[in-house]
């Protein structure tokens, strides 16, 4: 049995920001009858792996034999710096703030490992990491362990920190002794993020519709971009996050990332408009190594950086409107 003090005694040595446990099991009907009308209705788009293995999804005893135990643990990529750089500068082009830095995906993973070894686990043996990139219900586990609870904005809100955090999780096939409790909902009677949101692309109860989702379409999507989508981008061509930044929570909270790798690259913070519209493939392929970015493409990058030029010459030109897209 392990010992979940030593589990987050370990996990904060590491430089996640919160740590919690609870026990492998199927997630409850609501939550499984949530995801199911969700896709049902259409709000996942493009990303059709998230219709598969949803027998998985809805139980980590499927994704892991033997599994025992959830260890949800969050990872602040946050960074004052690229906030304080665009305001010194409001007609240049931006990022989601996550993309600054190195890929979490890499980041996150090897922190995990480094806490499976430090509690003298061995992955595959004792369980596995993930990150994002398996069908395991990763909001609803740090909610279930207590790390906090899903915002209106749909991402996970750390009382007391914020919601700029990525999630990983273990999934091991040896008990605890203590297990967290679920965390309930606090956003009371606020819609910031719902009123920030330029596409409506929040549904309001915590879920969103993929479909309408800047983050989405500039990401994942592939093909042309939506016209009502498209002319509505603003300065940032790569990800959006109005939602999280209209929230209190990340407003009173958001403090640097004590994570070297997810502070923004220089060589990325300091290019300007056209630097960015004039960006090539040598430049591109320099720029992003070992970053998240590269889920876009060159092709992606183009069709959007093309998009925001458009779209804010058409507010120049006063063709159109935009809500302010600067935090
Ligand atoms: S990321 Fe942007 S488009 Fe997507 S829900 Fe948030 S505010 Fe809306
Ligand atoms: S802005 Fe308000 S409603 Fe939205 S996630 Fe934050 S606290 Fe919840």
């Amino acid at each position: 049995m392990l010992r979940t003090e030593e589990i987050k005694r370990c996990a904060a040595e590491i430089g996640f920001s919160a740590c919690g446990v609870a026990p492998a099991e199927a997630l409850p009907e609501a939550r499984a009858a949530e995801w199911r009308q969700w896709l049902a209705e259409g709000c996942q788009a493009g990303m059709d792996y998230l219709e598969r293995n949803m027998e998985k999804r809805l139980d980590p005893r499927l994704l892991v034999e033997g599994a025992k135990t959830v260890v949800s643990l969050a990872v602040n990529y946050y960074s004052g710096e690229v906030d304080r750089a665009l305001a010194s500068r409001p007609d240049d082009l931006r990022l989601a703030r996550y993309a600054y830095g190195t890929d979490y995906h890499d980041v996150v993973k090897a922190m995990l490992r480094r806490l499976m070894a430090s509690l003298g686990l061995e992955e595959g043996r004792d369980g596995r990491v993930f990150v994002d990139t398996a069908p395991i219900d990763e909001k609803y586990w740090a909610q279930r362990c207590g790390l906090g609870w899903r915002g209106r904005h749909t991402q996970i809100i750390l009382p007391g920190q914020g919601s700029f955090f990525v999630l990983g999780e273990l999934v091991l096939t040896e008990t605890c002794d203590e297990y967290g409790d679920f965390c309930e909902n606090r956003c009371g009677a606020c819609r910031k993020c719902v009123e920030a949101c330029p596409t409506g692309a929040l549904r309001g109860d915590g879920t969103l519709d993929a479909r309408r989702c800047l983050s989405y379409l500039t990401i994942e999507h592939r093909g042309e971009l939506p016209a009502e989508a498209s002319g509505r981008l603003g300065h940032c061509f790569y990800g959006c996050d109005r939602c999280a930044e209209a929230c209190p929570h990340n407003r009173s909270f958001s403090r640097d990332t004590l994570v070297e790798a997810f502070r923004p690259r220089p060589e990325i913070l300091r290019l300007s408009a056209e630097d960015w519209y004039g960006l090539t493939r040598e430049q591109y392929q320099a720029l992003f190594r070992k970053s998240a970015v590269k889920r876009a493409k060159m092709e992606g990058l183009e069709r959007n950086l093309q998009a925001v030029r458009q779209g804010l010459e058409a507010v120049k030109l006063g063709k159109a409107s935009q809500d302010s897209d600067r935090p």
